[in-house]
């Protein structure tokens, strides 16, 4: 399902594109949640439609405001989205509070989106910026586990958010594999747990599985303190592979290697953090066609 450079195949103009869903937060600087999504959907050649959870006021230095949307809204944002346009990925970001997760996990029921059927989705279980800042209601993780982990194709947490998921303190391949057999008791169909952040490590070896399959995504460590919103970038490329129709494994190693093009084009914003860059892929060989 590839195209020959190894990306998803673009749609051809004026065809309506594989369309995927984000549910996620704003973040105001343009780094991080719903705006790195649809860049990673858009530069992979897939239509994003957005159901926004929270706006955060954020710059690179941190958030500094969060604004939540009412559970309801949503809510019908999904299923307004779901039931006219369809898609067939979905993914999961900042959800903020116990009744917003409650109420996504009721919708993508409703929709028919996780649990086995078509609609793929990745939950990324995002706690904290990586500045420390709360994007999750500490008590609302629980919630998150119990109801939408169970629903999930594949699940993606960064080293944090494994060690309050699970307890475990992943820094060697001992670690790692624990970390996702304790993921996948969860519920998820998939785990990958990140090697980026193991220590002292010049890879970057994650490790995804089903429980059957032990596999090894590996590629090299990007030494760069911009890498903001590189979980989000991660999860939204694995989601729109699966929306295409790719095979976890596949989507998941499509998004290993576009995370790490986007970690190796990263640039610098503002006096901190600046972000992952997919706008590497603008560059030729794949110009825009120009209108005669
Ligand atoms: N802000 C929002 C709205 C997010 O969704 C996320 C991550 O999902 C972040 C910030 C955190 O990104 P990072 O961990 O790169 O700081």
């Amino acid at each position: 399902m590839t195209d020959r450079s190894g990306w998803l195949p673009l749609p051809a103009p004026g065809a309506t594109p594989v369309r995927t869903l984000t549910v996620a937060g704003s973040d105001s600087g343009g780094g991080a949640g719903i705006e790195a999504d649809l860049r990673t959907f858009t530069l992979l050649g897939v239509h994003g439609c957005v159901a926004l959870t929270a706006v955060t006021v954020q710059n690179s230095l941190g958030v500094t405001g969060v604004q939540e949307v009412d559970p309801d809204v949503v809510a019908a944002q999904i299923d307004t989205v779901v039931g006219d346009i369809g898609v067939s990925g979905v993914k999961t970001g900042m959800l903020a509070s116990a009744p917003i997760v409650a109420a996504v996990a009721d919708a993508f029921a409703r929709n028919g989106i996780g649990a086995g059927g078509d609609i793929g989705l990745v939950i990324d279980p995002v706690c904290a910026s990586m500045h420390g800042d709360p994007l999750l209601h500490p008590e609302a993780l629980r919630t998150l586990i119990e109801r939408l982990f169970p629903m999930a194709t594949l699940v993606t947490p960064n080293l944090d958010e494994v060690r309050l998921i699970t307890g475990i303190e992943v820094d060697d391949d001992d670690s790692q594999r624990a970390a996702v057999r304790a993921l996948l008791d969860l519920g998820p169909r998939w785990a990958l747990v990140k090697g980026g952040h193991l220590r002292g490590s010049e890879r970057s070896p994650d490790l995804l599985s089903d429980g059957r399959q032990f596999l090894r995504l590996d590629a090299p460590r990007i030494p760069t303190a911009h890498d903001h919103g590189a979980g989000d970038t991660l999860a939204a490329a694995a989601a729109a592979a699966l929306a295409h129709g790719l095979a976890v494994p596949d989507a998941a190693a499509l998004a290993k290697d576009w995370i790490t093009r986007c970690v190796a084009a990263a640039y610098p914003l503002g006096a901190g953090h600046g972000p992952v860059n997919p706008l590497w892929r603008l560059r030729p060989p794949n110009p825009a066609p120009a209108p005669a």
